[in-house]
């Protein structure tokens, strides 16, 4: 039957609100992975386990061992527009975590089948919550830190489940957040499972290891590193010479404080300082890490938080483009033999 236009304006239920956010934040299995590691790194992990079943949308697992979560606040932890990582506007306009919106977790747990184990440094034994805010708080057992376990990804939402695409591409994407996480984050271990197999193990490293195992040797062999200051900006990294380039874009690697973005105005930056040295219809590889004043950037621009806002786009965009023209300028000169001018 077509739905009543006849109705009283009404608040929504609780659930109901937060399904509705979840169709913003957890677009696919992905996006859950991509929460979960935030807030692992947010708790300081230093060793994050990721385990996934049938593309993640049977069972994203995700143990760190961060600082845990204390048992009275297991339920805020899955409660709406609840979060320790700001309390106020000032906080959030110079936020330096991942997190900060405080419904990563209720929006999940209203589209999924999710148990927070936790066990604090102080705690003598780990506690459980199921389901919801609602669920009650049991002891349980665990090392010190966090597994969030999510299972059947979209059961109650069936028309959701139907916009999932294949076991393998979905596992893809999970792939994907993953590497890009580790790749920002060398001093941490990470490591990926899916239907049991191991897939990635990353010890704690160095850059240049850490991109080495992640991008491959032909990025490692032919690579040139960045590290530019002008006042508050800072760019380094790793830029790909014409060598490493790529047929298509998945080599690009750009973070803003830490969080991998995709930016038009920076992927812009990039592209035009390679102009001069690779033909248009490559794609440089690299791996950039743009550091800034957290207040000179607006993170709350998406709820995936994938684009940036500058406050002054103008003077970014020059720093990127003139740091990485100036890495490659300086080798293009020596290749050619020529005296640079
Ligand atoms: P946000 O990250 O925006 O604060 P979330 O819904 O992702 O919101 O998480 C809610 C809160 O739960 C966080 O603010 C944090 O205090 C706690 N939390 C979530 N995951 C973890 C974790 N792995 N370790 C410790 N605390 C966590
Ligand atoms: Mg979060």
């Amino acid at each position: 039957a077509p739905i009543s236009t006849h109705r009283p304006i009404q608040a929504l239920p609780d659930q109901l609100i937060s399904q509705i956010a979840a169709g913003e934040v957890v677009e696919r299995p992905s996006a859950v992975v991509k929460e979960l590691l935030e807030n692992a790194l947010d708790a300081g992990a230093t060793q994050i386990t990721v385990r996934l079943e049938e593309g993640g949308v049977k069972r994203i697992a995700i143990t760190d061992n961060g600082r845990g979560i204390a048992p009275d606040q297991l339920p805020l932890a899955l409660a709406r527009h609840a979060t320790s990582k700001i309390a106020s506007l000032t906080d959030l306009e110079n936020v330096a975590t991942l997190g900060f919106r405080g419904e990563a977790l209720a929006s999940i747990a209203a589209v999924a089948a999710v148990s927070v184990t936790s066990r604090t440094a102080d705690a003598p034994h780990a506690w459980e919550i199921v389901g919801s805010h609602h669920g009650t708080v049991a002891p349980s057992s665990g090392a010190h830190g966090t597994t969030i376990d999510v299972q059947d990804l979209y059961f109650n939402t069936p028309a959701r489940r139907k916009f999932l695409k294949s076991e393998q591409t979905e596992y893809g994407h999970c792939a994907e957040v993953v590497r890009r996480i580790a790749l920002a984050r060398p001093d941490v271990a990470f490591s990926l499972s899916h239907n049991g197999r191991t897939i990635d193990h990353w010890n704690v490293s160095e850059m240049a290891r850490r991109s080495a195992h992640i991008l491959g040797s032909d990025f490692a062999e032919a690579r040139l590193a960045i590290d530019e200051s002008a006042g508050p900006l800072r760019v380094h990294g790793y830029a790909g010479l014409p060598t490493a380039s790529k047929a298509r874009a998945d080599g690009q690697f750009f973070y803003v404080n830490g969080r991998y973005v995709r930016d038009k105005l920076l992927v812009h930056a990039v592209r035009a300082a390679y102009q001069d040295v690779l033909h248009g219809d490559r794609f440089p590889s690299y791996v950039l890490a743009l550091d800034l004043d957290p207040s000179l950037v607006d993170v709350n621009v998406h709820p995936s938080k994938i684009e940036v806002r500058f406050r002054d786009s103008r003077a970014v965009h020059q720093f990127v483009f003139h740091a990485v023209q100036r890495t490659l300028a300086k080798t293009s000169a020596t290749d050619h033999g020529s005296v640079p001018a």
